[in-house]
């Protein structure tokens, strides 16, 4: 989501406030952070950062600004440390607080920092034009918040209730970056799988918004891939999997959090579905998207989590033989309900179930990458390799690939590539055709 944003904070500074672009940090006379408060890690980065910049101010002129995803409790203290602190909802207010030059944000805007946060401008926000920061890349987003509250996690409080992107602003957003010849569109949401439940026949529903993206796509006569994080298990319906494997251009990689394959603890994480849910929804898309690539999210060592219950997650990663999975050792978050649980797994006990995991992950993913060697894939060239004299690629799938290549002008464009060898966690290749 923070890139989308970011995308969106910078169309505003740059039309409405006169202040130009520059990737050098040392030289910029207004400094901000897109932050999340999900992470600790995510937050000290913001401190380390900011006491920097406040040191630089002793040298420059130099304005600092915050926002995000971010706890009524970090938002207080970043009231201290940043001149200006807003609300990704509150956009709109950011040219006249910059004009405010060294006047920190206006105590009306924070009356109640403990309140939800309220979601009403962000239909504002959503009309903001983004500065794509790639160009054959984007992130589109369809929905903001989230109605599920898991204990673990704290964004129902920083981004609040679920609210849907009118229908026609994100169809109309789509069709703009096609037209442009971007390749690869991703729908971003905290749970994109329920958009249109706030307007419930008012909007459409997410099946039929990716059918209407479908179909524009594939009568669009552009190559171009569209891809949607993250969907939440309980919302996931066959018919949006029958949908993505009607259409060429919604991409067949879906991303599906599990969080934990043990029952009791999917019950105290509050995740709303069970294994059997979710099982069912991986055999749907095994038999109508054969080909598609699964990813997941996983927590290890959450409050409670006895070994076997963790031997339980293990067994889940070799039944749904993921491509890859995003594995975190649990930490708690202010905010969320199970900071308030006491933390009882040991750090050490955490980095041993962690270890154990990624290990499961790597025998399985490397069993897939090898079921591709001597076959042909359609992959995107997103840059350059660390290997000298070869170029990145992702499949349709998302598999990372590599193959030899000097011809910059490839980046952004497909290619056919032969799969050669493959690794653990990426595939390499040799280029079949150019388009
Ligand atoms: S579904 Fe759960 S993990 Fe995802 S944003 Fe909502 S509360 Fe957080």
């Amino acid at each position: 989501m923070n890139m989308s944003d970011s995308e969106r904070v910078r169309t505003i500074i740059e039309t409405q406030t006169g202040y130009a672009w520059t990737d050098n940090e040392e030289e910029a006379n207004m400094l901000g952070i897109l932050a999340c408060s999900v992470r600790q890690k995510a937050i000290d980065k913001v401190y380390s950062r900011i006491q920097k910049w406040n040191k630089w101010k002793h040298k420059k002129s130099l304005l600092t600004f915050i926002s995000g995803c971010i706890l009524a409790d970090d938002m207080e203290k970043f009231l201290k440390l940043f001149d200006i602190v807003f609300r990704m909802s509150e956009l709109e207010k950011l040219p006249e607080m910059i004009r405010q030059y060294g006047v920190v944000t206006p105590a009306s805007l924070f009356t109640d920092l403990t309140a939800m946060p309220k979601n009403e401008s962000i239909n504002t926000f959503w009309k903001v034009t983004p500065h794509y920061s790639s160009g054959f890349e984007a992130f589109v987003p369809i929905q903001n918040g989230c109605d599920k509250f898991c204990t673990f996690c704290a964004v129902p409080y920083t981004r609040g209730r679920e609210v849907s992107r009118p229908s026609g602003e994100i169809l109309d957003e789509i069709a703009n970056l096609v037209g442009q010849g971007y390749k690869s569109i991703t729908l971003l949401g905290q749970n994109v799988n329920s958009y249109g439940h706030d307007k419930k026949g008012e909007e459409i529903t997410f099946p039929q918004l990716l059918e209407r993206i479908g179909e524009a796509g594939d009568n669009s006569g552009k190559e171009f891939w569209v891809y949607f994080t993250s969907p939440h298990p309980r919302d996931m319906t066959d018919e949006v999997i029958e949908v993505i494997s009607r259409y060429k251009c919604l991409g067949k990689q879906i991303h599906l959090p599990i969080q934990s394959g043990d029952e009791k603890v999917l019950i105290r994480m509050n995740r709303k579905h069970t294994l059997e849910k979710y099982r069912d929804i991986i055999h749907t898309i095994r038999r109508l998207i054969p080909e598609a690539t699964i990813f997941t999210d996983i927590i290890v060592g959450f409050t409670g989590e006895t070994e076997e219950q963790f031997e339980n997650t293990r067994k889940i990663m070799d039944e749904f033989r993921y491509n890859m999975a995003y594995i975190a050792q649990y930490s708690q978050r202010p905010g969320a309900v199970s900071s308030r649980w006491v933390d009882d797994v040991p750090t050490e006990v955490k980095k041993t179930r962690y270890h154990k995991l990624s290990n499961d992950l790597r025998r399985v993913s490397a069993a897939n990458n090898r079921a591709m060697v001597g076959k042909i894939y359609r992959v995107l060239v997103t840059g350059h390799d660390r290997k000298a004299g070869y170029l990145s690629a992702l499949t349709e799938g998302k598999i990372v690939t590599r193959f030899a290549s000097e011809n910059h002008d490839l980046i952004g464009n497909f290619v056919d590539l032969k799969i050669t060898s493959s690794t653990d966690f990426s595939v390499e290749g040799e280029v079949i055709t150019k388009t």
